[in-house]
């Protein structure tokens, strides 16, 4: 196996001199050097065989040198992993040095004219660890390496994952944080990513007062992330913080248009590109509720449910910019880049919903139906996956009722389904219908549009759990097929049709699938 190591961040940032692996605070440094933890046992569950091909790799992922290099247990020749120090404001609140604690950075590589970090999550325990074992469980494994391909497949910019390794050993966790712990299986995921750099990388070097090397740290981005600016000075800074707030509003606009909720928006969990990144207690919004959180550290405050997302995510910018500003030394250009988010965000949001109904015409009458449509979702439970996918079937010669029937199979609670509710419904399909009536495609390729940004399958909660429930008997065909089912998310697929379908109530209030927390 032949990696084109092109290291940057380990060669251009100043690392810690302290080469022991004992926990610590780290000063006046971007990373630690470390070595991933030995695994006792590894044995590779599943390749994602695209990103292995990404990474000129397709021919390499039955040999010994791919299984030891991306579980840990050998060190690629000339390079030098590193643990990365970093911050971050946890559910609002300043935490102080965070840090790596159980990512180790591999090397970075150049392929085909493009640059990619490869990071083990799981491999052991860092100067970050904190009071952590710097492992991470099969579990929670699967999830990070399902989650992140479907959301590439989704169109969402995410890290990628490469390989899901089981490292032979146990780990003990208390899962729901109750006070029963109990042993599960370690395992280790290969993520791979431009860079891994987050908002929280920046916010430590601020907080320390360490302008050097923040200034350092910006330059690195900017550098080998922007090489389209050319400014120089405070304009460079500010160039540089517009995309990030660019990238970062790309993002979410996704996350909503396809009803991920990411459930722990910390600044450290916010990548610098604009990536999701750091798959821990997630979940796919099933029934339409804004107020939805899958995380049960978060059941009380809803901080970062599905609805609070957007606004979540400038509140992160407003703490990068802070962190930005010893650079910049002048508050009005960060203030106008931030306001710049709200006015970006409600026009993309307006383009994203009408694309989603199919309506090419944006005009005044849209966001009316747009908001309709949010309040008749939460009028009984309706699973927001199948309510767009079967939207799409609706014709402009549709009758009201023709049109209501379509989406019908949404509801999770038929008998819930009144004369009152049925009204209201019949109200916004008269305004859709009428509206429909503008637009200049046929109904058909107004479906095949539709079909383009409203996926048919996602990673639903139960189906990872499904997944897992296999795979800790020692079965992988469920992680297997849903890899395959989530490479074609906008595709028919009808083989793979009981992907298709509404959370099944054994799901509804069951621990992994409606309920998860951060324990990983
Ligand atoms: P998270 O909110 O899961 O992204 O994690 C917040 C911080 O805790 C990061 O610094 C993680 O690296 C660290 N962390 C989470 N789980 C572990 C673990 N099992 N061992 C060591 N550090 C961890
Ligand atoms: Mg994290």
């Amino acid at each position: 196996m032949k990696l084109n190591i092109k290291d940057t961040f380990n060669k251009e940032l100043p690392a810690d001199p302290n080469k022991n692996n004992t926990r610590r605070k780290v000063f006046e440094a971007c990373y630690s050097y470390v070595t991933p933890r030995v695994p006792s046992n590894p044995k590779l569950v599943h390749v994602a065989d695209d990103v292995a091909k990404l990474l000129g790799l397709e021919y390499d992922t039955n040999s010994s040198a791919f299984l030891n290099v991306f579980t840990g247990k050998t060190v690629y020749p000339k390079t030098a992993p590193f643990a990365m120090c970093y911050g971050g404001h946890q559910f609002g609140h300043w935490a102080g040095q965070l840090g790596d604690g159980r990512a180790i950075n591999l090397a970075e590589i150049r392929v085909n004219e493009q640059h990619w970090a490869l990071q083990l999550k799981g491999a052991g325990a860092t100067p970050y660890s904190r009071t952590a074992d710097g492992l991470a469980v099969l579990r929670s494994s699967i999830r990070e390496h399902l989650c992140s391909e479907a959301m590439h497949y989704l169109g969402v910019p995410t890290t990628r994952s490469l390989s899901l390794a089981l490292t032979g050993d146990e780990v003990l966790r208390d899962m729901l944080y109750d006070g029963n712990q109990d042993y599960e299986k370690g395992a280790v995921v290969c993520r791979v990513a431009p860079s891994f750099v987050r908002f929280g990388n920046f916010q430590i070097l601020a907080a320390r007062k360490d302008h050097k090397n923040l200034k350092n740290l910006a330059d690195y981005t900017i550098r080998n992330f922007h090489k389209d600016i050319h400014s120089e000075g405070k304009e460079k800074y500010i160039t540089f913080f517009q995309k990030v707030v660019n990238a970062s509003l790309e993002m979410v606009i996704h996350w909503q248009r396809v009803g991920f909720v990411h459930g722990v928006m910390n600044t450290d969990n916010m990548s610098i590109l604009g990536l999701t990144i750091d798959y821990g207690p997630y979940g796919w919004l099933e029934g339409y509720d804004p107020n939805w959180t899958p995380n049960t550290t978060d059941s009380q405050q809803h901080r970062y449910a599905y609805g609070n997302q957007p606004g979540v995510v400038l509140w992160n910018l407003v703490q990068l910019a802070n962190a930005l500003y010893p650079l910049i030394e002048e508050a009005k250009p960060l203030e106008d880049v931030l306001e710049s988010y709200q006015t970006n965000f409600d026009k993309k949001y307006v383009e994203m919903m009408s694309q989603k109904l199919g309506l090419a015409e944006i005009n005044s009458d849209v966001e009316e139906l747009i908001e309709n449509l949010e309040q008749n979702l939460q009028l009984t439970e309706t699973d927001i996956t199948i309510f767009f996918r079967e939207l799409s079937s609706v014709q402009k010669t549709n009758t009201l009722q023709e049109a209501f029937q379509k989406i019908n199979k949404a509801f999770y609670k038929p008998l819930e389904i009144t004369e009152s509710i049925t009204d209201t419904w019949l109200i916004w399909f008269s305004k859709y219908i009428e509206r429909l009536q503008i637009e200049k495609d046929e109904d058909k390729t107004r479906k095949l549009k539709m079909n383009e940004v409203n996926p048919k399958f996602v990673l639903r909660n139960y189906m990872s759990q499904l997944a897992i429930d296999a795979a800790n008997k020692g079965n992988y065909k469920i992680i297997n097929e849903l890899y395959t089912v989530l490479k074609r998310p906008y595709h028919e697929q009808p083989e793979y049709a009981k992907w298709y379908a509404k959370r099944p109530e054994w799901a509804r209030n069951k621990v992994g699938c409606s309920m998860l927390s951060c324990s990983s």
